[in-house]
């Protein structure tokens, strides 16, 4: 029996398991200590910004504490990529907020700057501004950040980089995650890198992340009792989780690296195939990490559909998935206000994201190749 090939699982570069000895061997088995603190400057060296960073529990935490940090508060807006997971939505809701949903555009099918624009200038006739935009590199393809930060910068809005995805990914020199007034890392299970669960925030002062860290640490006041002014929120990654960080930013590099011949044997395979393309970036301006190699099924006369692909990779054992399915057509989200036309909405019909991981053998690869070669009759 061949083993299951999953879309994008943890993969181990070996030395993980020496820094949880060393959060077992010292007892630090507790939401700070030495991996935390190396892991936050593994992180702040490698995104080579002036930024601070502060290790969490997962991206979606972190993205709840990016909005309270912008001031969010019941019944502000908040604008939205719509085509993205709905952990980067869910936190606007937590706040009592309003979601303002964004369609997607066609070259990096991140936030549509046309309707970011439009969106914002109806806020404002309605005398609302809204407190921040959240925006998300999809699958590790860089959004046009320079657009969209020339929008947000001419209505003084705040972005929330919502870089779950894209750790490792570039724009123009810069690292994705540190463009945003706030960015978002996660590190769940199935991301370019894994804590096991986990995320960060990366702020742009040391005062910022403190209070970071001082609201994910249940706002404790510096007294000798436990006193608190605020709401806090137990929201701070573990050593041991950060033992695992500091094992896979060793290997972040060589793992973007097998994530993009992966992507290239996927180009080098859909080339002759008309009505399929593949997620490339629009110039050299954008270099993704390759998260997910992710492919359009277009309409065409042999009948061959994104449904069909994946139903075909499934029976062969070979993990497949639907793009994300915009928040504007998701029942929870369903009543907020959506701007674009249906970009979003056609990209989630016919796209498939393909197995992408760093740990796919050559083995994996050849069983991928002949599966995808029976579906196209290839
Ligand atoms: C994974 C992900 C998140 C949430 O991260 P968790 O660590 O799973 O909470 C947020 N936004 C996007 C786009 C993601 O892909």
């Amino acid at each position: 029996m061949n083993k299951r090939i999953w879309l994008s699982s943890p993969h181990m570069g070996g030395n993980e398991i020496n820094y949880i000895h060393q959060a077992f061997d010292s007892n630090w088995i507790a939401p700070l200590g030495p991996n935390v603190t190396e892991f936050e400057n593994d992180l702040k060296s490698y995104l080579q910004d002036d930024i601070h960073v502060a290790a969490l529990s997962s991206g979606t935490s972190a993205i709840h504490l990016g909005l309270i940090l912008l001031g969010v508060k019941r019944d502000d807006v908040v604008i939205c990529q719509s085509m993205t997971f709905s952990a980067s939505a869910n936190p606007i809701l937590y706040l009592g907020a309003t979601p303002v949903f964004i369609d997607s555009e066609s070259l990096t099918w991140n936030m549509c700057p046309i309707a970011l624009e439009n969106a914002i200038l109806l806020s404002l006739k309605q005398n609302c501004k809204p407190k921040a935009i959240i925006v998300v590199h999809l699958y590790g393809m860089p959004a046009q950040l320079d657009v969209i930060e020339a929008i947000a910068l001419k209505y003084d809005i705040p972005i929330l980089e919502d870089s779950a995805e894209a750790l490792g990914s570039s724009f123009k020199g810069k690292m994705c995650g540190t463009f945003g007034t706030m960015g978002v890392l996660s590190f769940n299970g199935n991301k370019i890198i894994t804590t096991s669960g986990g995320g960060a925030l990366v702020v742009k002062s040391a005062d910022l992340k403190k209070r970071a860290v001082y609201l994910a640490t249940q706002a404790r006041d510096e007294e000798v009792h436990y006193q608190h002014s605020e709401v806090g929120y137990n929201y701070r990654m573990s050593n041991v989780c950060a033992g695992i960080g500091r094992g896979q930013m060793e290997v972040l590099d060589r793992h973007i690296e097998l994530r993009r011949n992966i992507y290239n044997f996927y180009v080098a395979f859909f080339t002759a195939i008309d009505y399929v393309t593949v997620l490339k970036a629009p110039s050299n301006d954008f270099v993704p990490n390759h998260w997910l190699t992710t492919i359009l099924i277009h309409p065409n006369e042999k009948n061959k559909n994104r449904e069909a692909l994946r139903l075909h990779l499934d029976s062969l054992g070979i993990e497949s998935r639907p793009l994300w399915k915009p928040m504007h057509l998701q029942p929870i989200f369903s009543s907020y206000p959506y701007y674009g036309s249906s970009v979003a909405e056609d990209l989630f019909e016919i796209g498939l994201c393909l197995p992408s991981g760093s740990n796919l053998t050559s083995h994996d690869q050849k069983r991928i190749a002949l599966a995808l070669e029976s579906f196209f009759n290839k």
